[in-house]
């Protein structure tokens, strides 16, 4: 009798540990749901009227009203500039809840890599000619296909080209290349600037993290890109990675599955991350 009455309170003693467990579970997955939405509703309210702030800026500096004094311009540059930071860190904050929530559809289509990367680059090549780094491009030649989202694709390399450009110094250069590996394809942004120590992995691809944190002030940036970035990627079946010695420079890469002609491209496809 006393053998099985201290198995039966074993027995009720799990049975209650696994109902609070449960209990623990629940109360977590409603704590994540109020925070998604928080952060929803937060980002939304703040880039509404940011959207409409920055407008203004961009009129004034623009002169459609007309010739700013002179005294004024610094103060409303420096607005203008911290408007446009702050706009990136709330459409960042945004992409992640969109990430975790599972809300972000990929509108996949084959893509042409070099394509895109000329694209890209298009893009950037304003602001690189402005700081004085040269942007060179090494496509692939042949077909490097792959199935993508594309302006999702063009957010991957924007970030990997802002990051090159901006850890660059004047008179250096970045060289993106596309490569054919056979069943997969390689996009390599290589700078020379300044380098990543050993180790630092975890903080460049970690959430609000940046190598050296005097770059807050420095460069500006979230620490927000590369996390994104990543999950962006592996949502891609694909992977990202970086090579880099301090004061040498820095190569990063992403890797998908080649597109061949028997390997049957499903064209518009989508899939929810
Ligand atoms: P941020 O918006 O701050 O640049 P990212 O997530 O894009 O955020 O990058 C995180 C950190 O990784 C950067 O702050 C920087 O310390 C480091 N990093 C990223 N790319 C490079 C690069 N090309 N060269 C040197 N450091 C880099």
């Amino acid at each position: 009798v006393d053998i099985s009455a201290k198995f039966y309170r074993g027995y009720q003693d799990r049975l209650h540990q696994m109902k609070l467990l449960e209990e623990e579970n629940e109360r977590t997955k409603a704590a994540l749901e109020i925070k998604s939405q928080f952060l929803s509703t937060v980002s939304h309210e703040l880039r509404t009227p940011l959207t409409s702030i920055i407008g203004g800026l961009d009129l004034l500096n623009n002169g459609v009203l007309g010739e700013v004094p002179e005294n004024l311009k610094p103060v409303i540059g420096i607005a203008t500039k911290n408007g446009h930071r702050l706009a990136s860190l709330i459409d960042d904050l945004l992409d992640l809840q969109k990430i975790e929530a599972g809300e972000i559809v990929f509108h996949l289509k084959p893509i042409d890599a070099d394509d895109m990367v000329a694209e890209a680059v298009e893009s950037t090549i304003g602001y690189a000619n402005k700081v004085g780094i040269q942007v060179v491009t090494v496509p692939c030649v042949e077909e490097c296909r792959f199935m993508g989202d594309r302006s999702r694709m063009i957010q991957v390399m924007n970030n990997l080209l802002s990051n090159a450009l901006k850890f660059s110094s004047q008179g250096g250069s970045v060289t993106v290349r596309v490569e054919n590996l056979g069943t997969r394809i390689r996009i390599l942004v290589e700078d020379e600037g300044v380098g990543i120590p050993n180790g630092a992995k975890d903080r460049v691809f970690g959430r609000f993290s940046q190598v050296d944190s005097s770059d807050i002030r420095k460069v500006g940036g979230t620490g927000l890109g590369l996390n994104i970035t990543k999950q962006i990627v592996e949502r891609h079946n694909g992977t990202i990675d970086y090579v880099s010695e301090l004061g040498v420079g820095s190569t990063f890469f992403i890797e998908f599955d080649r597109l061949t002609d028997t390997g049957g491209a499903c064209a518009g496809a989508e899939l929810v991350a």
